[in-house]
């Protein structure tokens, strides 16, 4: 599939990146090739992202940025919640849906206050797993009706601060996930009266699929075996206290790519549902945990990045389950909760970063006189390059490798001089990629020619941290969206692959949306000398802004908080500077007082010994002194 630069388009941009897909309406490309941003896909303004990201540049916020889109976390608050109230109006069930906000998944206070603020007329309730994210949940949910879920493990004064917020009449709900919690809520009642409203996370034999599999099965961390279960009610029984438990709760892993597995929990959650009710318990609530997937990469296809379903599909399914497994035991239909936090946060942040610099193994341009031909592997090798063929490439491939690894057996045993190893390598490198394109241009493929793909490509070091913004991309490989946020209306015409700043071999993106399924590299533009090249790196709004790390002390980007209000209007509403490199220190416990001091006696040093001029002393001081309040990054 050669494209001529004469075919090319906009739209055949759209498919080799399948903005369309996974951009869900959020991300598209105008006619100039920028990509824009909108609040949802039925929202008539766009934002030029690449005319935010030079006005930012004017406003001297750098590369790189992470850019917050409000309106998108309220589109997909609406989004999910219209989803699951249509299933119940569908299917005339006699509950309420409220979506609930794990703030693992994003404990930033912008997207805290936003999820509330635009989740307020959904219900929307906040989900916390530890100490610290109840602190932040009991007060920021000033009203008392809205939901508060308390997974995670539970200590004394957990428990505690629990049973005081039930007392001052908030909605809260402790889930025990394991059976000796319940002995630590038992025992705060006895000495203080107080009880509140209990759930229970069953431990499902049910397992996710993709990466998080292991969340569920019987051997996950969390929640009561069902022996477990018949005990704690047993307990609660015993103790006059089984009133308090009011639901149940599952989860079965983040990312759940197959609906099957859904339909699998809910069927098996409901059964032990109905004979808790059985039993006594007065179950008001279901909370399904999180799991509803997003499409990463577009395809649908088999992989983690992606997922089987629709939103509609999976509302649709639970909800008509529930009743139906209700119905057929005659017992009332549970109010339903869900925790889906990826579903929630995942498209309302991105990150744009320029590219300073592309290394590549393109011929470049040998000045010198092209050696003697006067070895064997050598020679042989420039006589392949004219008679490459469809009819013989892979034969070309072989004989090229052979003669490469021959020549450097000369060269290693001093038979070949500098300059001719320098050619060559150039014309292997030469064969190779027509061997590359000849594969693709006929479909014809060897593993081993398949490989060529990102050893042929170019590395396009790009001006961020894997560790601190992308994490997930480095510890569980997954996938995230990645392409140039302009020129699209030009043919890419070099496959890249993009790698960071760090010095850490594993800080490169080794995983790209290609048209059947994820790739080992992507199609890139070439760069002129001095022009910006920016790349946007999408969908990162889940997991990623909290869960990053300061490898090589690279430290938080700049973000910006923008609010659409008008074709390329819009508002920034708030912009936190990144950490300079004076708070990366403070992170490690270097004092900048103690390193200047330092550093300026070995300069004073240097200018007793001589080495250093009084003019040079000041000027490195100076530069030393500054470095502390620049960006860990890039700067231009
Ligand atoms: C992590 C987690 C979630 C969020 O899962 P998503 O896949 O992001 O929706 C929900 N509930 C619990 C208990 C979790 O641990």
């Amino acid at each position: 599939m050669e494209q001529t630069a004469a075919q090319w388009s906009v739209d055949r941009a759209r498919e080799l990146y399948k903005v369309d897909q996974w951009g869900l309406g959020y991300f598209s490309i105008n006619e100039h090739g920028n990509i824009c941003v909108q609040a949802a896909s039925d929202s008539p303004h766009k934002i030029d992202l690449k005319k935010l990201i030079d006005e930012l540049n004017k406003r001297k916020i750098h590369m790189p940025v992470l850019i917050r889109f409000m309106d998108i976390l309220r589109d997909r608050i609406a989004q999910l919640s219209n989803a699951f109230n249509h299933a119940i109006e569908d299917n005339e069930y006699e509950g309420k849906y409220l979506p609930l906000f794990p703030i693992k998944v994003n404990q930033e206070r912008d997207v805290v206050t936003s999820m509330l603020e635009h989740g307020k007329e959904f219900g929307l309730g906040l989900e916390a797993g530890s100490k610290a994210e109840l602190l932040i949940v009991l007060a920021m949910t000033t009203d008392l009706k809205t939901p508060i879920v308390c997974n995670g493990y539970k200590d004394r004064e957990f428990v505690s601060l629990v049973g005081m917020a039930h007392q001052m009449g908030k909605t809260i709900f402790p889930v025990i996930e394991n059976y000796e919690e319940l002995e630590t809520f038992i025992a705060y009642y006895k000495e203080t009266g107080i009880m509140p409203r209990l759930g229970l996370r069953i431990k499902l034999s049910t397992r996710g699929v993709g990466k998080w599999a292991k969340t569920g099965g019987d051997a996950s961390k969390f929640g009561l075996r069902v022996p477990e279960v018949l005990r704690a009610i047993e307990r609660l029984k015993e103790e006059n206290l089984l009133h308090a438990l009011n639901l149940l709760h599952f989860h079965i892993g983040s990312q759940v790519t197959k609906i099957k597995v859904v339909k699998q929990a809910i069927v098996e959650t409901m059964r032990v549902f109905v004979e808790v009710v059985r039993l006594g318990a007065k179950l008001d609530y279901l909370d399904i945990g999180g799991g509803l997937g997003v499409d990463y990469d577009g395809s649908s296809r088999e992989s983690h990045s992606t997922i089987n379903y629709s939103l509609r599909e999976y509302a649709g399914d639970i909800v008509y389950r529930v009743k139906q497994i209700c119905q057929e035991n005659g017992i009332p239909v549970p109010n339903l909760l869900s925790e889906s936090g990826r579903f929630l946060a995942a498209h309302y942040s991105l990150m744009v970063t320029n590219v300073p610099a592309i290394s590549s193994i393109r011929p470049c341009g040998l000045d010198f006189p092209k050696p003697e031909k006067g070895y064997g592997p050598v020679k042989e090798m420039f006589d392949i390059l004219p008679t490459i063929s469809k009819d013989n490439f892979s034969e070309c491939y072989h004989d090229a490798v052979q003669y490469r690894s021959e020549a450097l057996s000369l060269f290693n045993l001093g038979y070949l001089t500098l300059p001719e190893r320098a050619y060559m390598e150039e014309v292997y490198w030469q064969i190779m990629r027509r061997v590359h394109e000849i594969s693709r241009q006929t479909g014809i493929q060897t593993p081993e020619i398949e490989d060529l793909e990102s050893e042929l490509s170019d590395t396009y070091f790009a001006n961020f941290s894997l560790f601190q913004s992308l994490p997930d991309s480095w510890a569980i490989d997954q996938l995230f969206p990645i392409m140039p946020i302009h020129r699209l209306n030009e043919e890419p015409d070099r496959l890249g692959t993009v790698v960071d700043l760090t010095c850490d071999s594993d800080g490169v993106i080794d995983q790209y949306i290609g048209e059947d399924g994820p790739r080992p590299s992507m199609m890139l533009h070439s760069i002129n000398n001095g022009d910006h090249y920016y790349i946007g790196i999408f969908m990162i709004g889940a997991y990623q802004e909290t869960l990053g790390e300061l490898h090589n002390l690279f430290g938080d980007t700049h973000a910006v908080q923008i609010r659409i209000q008008g074709d390329n209007q819009y508002k920034i509403e708030n912009l936190i500077k990144g950490d300079t490199i004076h708070q990366v220190l403070n992170y490690v416990s270097f004092n900048r007082g103690e390193l200047l001091h330092k550093m300026r006696d070995q300069i004073e040093q240097a200018v007793d010994d001589g080495r250093l001029d009084l003019e040079e002393s000041a000027k490195l001081m100076g530069l030393y002194e500054e470095g502390f309040y620049g960006y860990t990054y890039f700067e231009e």
